[in-house]
């Protein structure tokens, strides 16, 4: 069955291009762009039609490196991988041939890779024109004390000038406001995960992810401070251990560990499929990563909500919470605005000062002035 895509392809300001969609109706795009493998980005991408379009036009799908592994993955044996086209940190000039029979003249187009926070490989794309500076967001996660660590999105310490960003508003509502910080989340997981094992050596883990390539940041972070790597089933590990210098946390030898990733959603149901049958009798701790069940968060609470004693779902977001959304779209202040899923609705002035007024963006609107 398929998913509905998160974005429906369309950069207005670059024609003929398609993002995060392989829909019908974009076939015979000049370029494809993918910002991160997860199922609501790639709809229409395993498709034998795209494939078949790509042989004709010649067109390339563009996607960081890592994503490019994710796909060879994936699609082994599928004929569009070599019409995927990894790119590097290096900027990269993409030509756009001219199609008269939709009048689009040939394009020039710069293409930046940003890491977007958000998956394992995922990537924001800044686009540049002789015209426009445009950046999709793809789904991203960026902290806002951090925006200003980005060098590719600053020029003499200020905020590039952006004039159409496409944004990633899944967390946008209100109940929204905050998330805890991924890294405040996984130091309490780790804490709780070393009292657990301590208490009995009968004692296991099971970590339960929503998603995909998404929670290598987390398995890493346990696997620093624990010196215990997670466990992962067969196929998973024909993709890890290819990556095993970027991953290092994980291993398919289940006497190595008593951690597993686990494909129950809830405590209640046994280990049998996820581990070993051995393994499977381990008292478990059942700990859920999760952003949805987040609502209303408040900064100064605790990442981790406690079930029961043997289970707790951990606050860990993958996109930004409305704050952070609406920070980042502050900041930089671009002339157009598109959200995806939702629309991106512009905070009232009045009630959310705190957003409006910044000092990056007030020292960014002078300088524009001064250039005019
Ligand atoms: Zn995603
Ligand atoms: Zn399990």
């Amino acid at each position: 069955m398929a998913l509905m895509s998160s974005f429906d392809g369309i950069i207005e300001e670059i024609p003929g291009i398609a993002v995060d969609n392989f829909e019908h109706r974009h076939l015979d795009s000049r370029a494809f762009f993918l910002s991160h493998y997860h199922m609501d980005h790639v709809q229409g991408l395993d498709t034998t039609e795209l494939a078949d379009s790509l042989k004709k036009t010649k067109a390339f799908i563009y996607t960081s490196e890592i994503t490019a592994i994710i796909i060879n993955h994936v699609m082994k044996g599928s004929k569009i991988l070599k019409y995927v086209k990894p790119l590097g940190r290096e900027t990269t000039l993409i030509t756009l041939p001219g199609k008269p029979n939709k009048q689009l003249k040939r394009l020039f187009v710069e293409v930046t890779l940003i890491p977007a926070g958000h998956s394992f490989g995922s990537t924001m794309f800044l686009f540049k024109t002789t015209e426009k500076t445009v950046l999709y967001t793809g789904d991203f996660r960026i902290r806002i004390n951090d925006i200003s660590k980005y060098g590719k999105l600053h020029k003499n310490n200020e905020p590039i000038n952006i004039d159409a960003m496409y944004v990633d508003t899944t967390f946008l509502r209100e109940k929204y406001e905050d998330f805890a910080k991924r890294s405040d989340t996984a130091d309490t997981v780790i804490d709780e995960i070393e009292k657990w094992l301590k208490k009995d050596k009968n004692n296991g883990v099971s970590i339960y992810m929503y998603a995909n390539y998404t929670f290598e940041f987390i398995l890493n972070k346990i696997y620093q401070r624990l010196k215990m790597k997670v466990y992962i089933n067969d196929y998973k590990w024909e993709f890890y251990r290819n990556i095993l210098h970027l991953v290092p946390s994980v291993t398919n030898d289940p006497n190595e560990t008593k951690l597993h990733l686990c494909s129950n959603k809830y405590e209640s149901e046994n280990h049998y499929k996820c581990f070993t049958r051995f393994h499977a009798k381990r008292s478990y701790l059942h700990i859920h990563l999760t952003a949805q069940k987040w609502s209303d968060y408040k900064i100064d609470q605790s990442p981790i909500s406690r079930k029961s004693e043997k289970c707790f779902d951990a606050c860990f977001s993958t996109h930004c919470s409305r704050n952070e959304i609406l920070h980042f779209v502050a900041y930089f202040n671009p002339s157009k605005i598109i959200g995806f899923p939702n629309e991106y609705v512009q905070p009232d002035d009045n009630s959310d000062e705190e957003f409006v007024l910044t000092p990056k963006k007030s020292s960014k609107r002078k300088r524009r002035n001064d250039d005019i």
